[in-house]
């Protein structure tokens, strides 16, 4: 049946057919098989032919956030609150309207090519049906019972006269009680945990489960996303017998062995068939909850939002080594003030933030042999520090030196100063939107009978994590591009649309 009067895009095509619950594209996926033999590269282009079928109906869905009346959770609230009742509220400099700013779905664009008018450009949320913020529900769960109204009071992010607005909205909102381990975060949390379950963890396992439950029925909402955005956690180690298999980390629960909240959230969710995903920079994933989450086909996806300074790394680093330009150190120093900030300034907190910006070069520096030797990589320092007056208002300072040609130095220098919650908050929206998009895609390669999901472990969502989580033996990719590329190419291989090759033969020949 041909219908595509809800799209706004329409293909025009033999191969991309439009039935009552599905767009259902016919699509060759050209990729090559390359062979090094001492120096001679040998490369052998391949074509595979495969369908991409999208479920065509979009769900309500329901997001729970773990960290509900934090910073983030009450920002990216009333944020969809004042977008969905179109709010415009006054400040010094004039009068402001609720936006999605900062969500590469909403706010960013795709090229479908050029018409008689030029290049035409779409919101990249047009591409394909999917989930818009201004009707998801949040629900959630934080240890401390502010309600949402006050919690968005304290955490000092939004204009005052935008709050007062929101306000008869956000105070019936009340976070769930959660599981609290006083080890995992730092100490001087300890005064906000006043609305905290008890029990063993296997109980408490049991009860964020129903909770899940709860909100899943009383919401009426078609499916539930679970998204971690409380705070920053120790590592766990990862202990033979205790968390390294599915079978070990359920056992380890019931024995009530040490296992992080983050991770028991993951759990829970997980069991409930619901999407996690872990905004935060710790080792919730361990390899029983990974293991759980691909027996039980549910998508997990992290870690750490890439909102700030580690977004620019990945933009400069990606920028100076594809140049031919080779970075020696780089320097990254922060200042914050809001409870995020607090919370690392323990070292073992600071410690899993650490970890997580670390890496994210990489892939780039691995990735030219020119520049660096094997094993070789620039000098990498990140420095946190805690400055209570400046707020949620993050201040982060870079220094990139590099070599450049013939024994030259480039130094650069940036400053970069903005609210930590503005720039998290589009991208909490994002990856529960994508990951919501992924379950309604499957692909199915020529020649075989079923089609299949991606991999549980959701690693499209790189592009907007610090630390991708990628399914173990394949690459981690961190360059901002390339990470957009693949989401790109990915939602047009959905409308049979061969990927964005920026060729524009037709204006360069004679
Ligand atoms: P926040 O401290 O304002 O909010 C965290 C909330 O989590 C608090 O309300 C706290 O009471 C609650 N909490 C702590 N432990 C909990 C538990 N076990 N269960 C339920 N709730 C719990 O911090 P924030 O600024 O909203 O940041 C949240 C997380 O996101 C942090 O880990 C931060 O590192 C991470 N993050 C933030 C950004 C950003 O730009 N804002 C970027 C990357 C990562």
């Amino acid at each position: 049946v041909e219908e595509a009067a809800h799209d706004k895009i329409h293909i025009n095509s033999p191969n991309v057919k439009y039935t009552d619950t599905h767009i259902v594209a016919q699509y060759s996926y050209q990729t090559t098989s390359v062979h090094r033999d001492g120096n001679k590269v040998t490369v052998t282009p391949c074509t595979m032919e495969m369908t991409f079928r999208t479920e065509r109906r979009v769900p309500r869905l329901g997001v729970m956030l773990v960290g509900w009346g934090g910073n983030n959770g009450t920002t990216v609230t009333a944020a969809v609150l004042a977008n969905k009742l179109g709010l415009t509220w006054r400040t010094k400099t004039g009068v402001k309207k609720a936006n999605y700013y900062g969500s590469f779905l909403q706010a960013s664009t795709i090229c479908l090519g050029s018409g008689l008018e030029g290049d035409v450009n779409v919101p990249f949320c047009d591409v394909l049906p999917m989930v818009h913020p201004n009707d998801i529900v949040f629900d959630g769960w934080d240890i401390s019972s502010m309600d949402l109204a006050s919690a968005m009071e304290r955490a000092q992010v939004l204009d005052w006269s935008l709050q007062e607005q929101l306000q008869p909205y956000m105070s019936g909102m009340k976070p769930r009680r959660s599981i609290y381990i006083p080890e995992f975060i730092a100490a001087n949390q300890e005064s906000r945990a006043d609305n905290v379950l008890s029990g063993t963890l296997a109980e408490q396992v049991e009860q964020i489960r129903a909770d899940i439950r709860d909100f899943h029925q009383s919401s009426g909402v078609d499916k539930v996303i679970v998204l971690w955005t409380a705070n920053t956690e120790r590592f766990c180690d990862v202990v033979p017998g205790v968390n390294d298999t599915a079978k070990n980390l359920l056992a380890a629960i019931q024995a009530g062995a040490e296992v992080s909240p983050s991770t028991l959230f993951a759990v829970a969710s997980i069991l409930e068939g619901c999407a996690y995903i872990n905004g935060s920079p710790q080792n919730t994933f361990v390899p029983g909850a990974i293991e759980l989450a691909m027996q039980r086909g549910v998508f997990i996806g992290g870690d750490d939002f890439k909102s700030g300074q580690t977004k620019i790394k990945s933009v400069l680093v990606d920028f100076l080594v594809s140049a031919g330009i080779k970075p020696t150190s780089i320097v990254s120093y922060n200042h914050l003030g809001n409870n995020d900030g607090k919370n690392l300034s323990a070292p073992q907190q600071f410690r899993s933030k650490e970890i997580s910006k670390s890496n994210v070069v990489d892939d780039m520096v691995q990735s030219n042999p020119i520049l660096y030797q094997p094993g070789e990589k620039p000098d990498h320092c990140v420095v946190i520090k805690y400055v209570p007056y400046v707020g949620d208002s993050k201040r982060a300072m870079d220094e990139y030196t590099s070599e450049i040609m013939m024994g030259g130095t480039n130094t650069i220098a940036l400053h970069n100063t903005c609210e930590d919650s503005l720039l998290a908050s589009p991208i909490i929206l994002d990856l529960v939107i994508l990951t919501e998009l992924c379950q309604r895609v499957t692909v199915r390669p020529q020649g075989e009978e079923e089609f299949q999901s991606f991999h549980s472990v959701l690693s499209l969502l790189s592009f907007l994590c610090k630390a991708p989580l990628v399914p173990s033996g394949t690459p981690v990719v961190n360059a901002f591009f390339r990470q957009r590329a693949s989401i790109e190419n990915i939602m047009r291989a959905c409308i049979g649309l061969p990927p964005q090759n920026h060729m524009r033969l037709e204006h360069k020949l004679q």
